[in-house]
């Protein structure tokens, strides 16, 4: 019976360690692909989102490209604020 339980135990912490090595690994992938240029920051709340995102603003040469509409409002209020 004892031993079932040291199994459990040992699948458990296997699975957490599996899971948590995951998290890590997609991380990295982020990184990649922010390197490679398939994914850009938001200026606004600092998240990484897609260049392909439809949420995207032109200003000048540049695009950016955004998480959510609201964080899109809140750049396009920076903007007429600096002007
Ligand atoms: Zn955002």
């Amino acid at each position: 019976m004892l031993k079932i339980i040291i199994v459990i135990i040992a699948v458990y912490l296997l699975f957490k360690l599996i899971t948590g090595e995951k998290k890590h690994k997609s991380q990295e992938q982020v990184t990649k692909k922010v390197e490679t240029g398939e994914m850009v920051k938001d200026p606004v709340c600092g998240c990484y989102v897609s260049v392909n995102s439809d949420i995207r603003v032109r200003d000048g040469d540049k695009v950016y490209c955004f998480c959510s509409y609201e964080c899109r409002d809140k750049y396009l209020k920076m903007l007429e604020d600096k002007e």
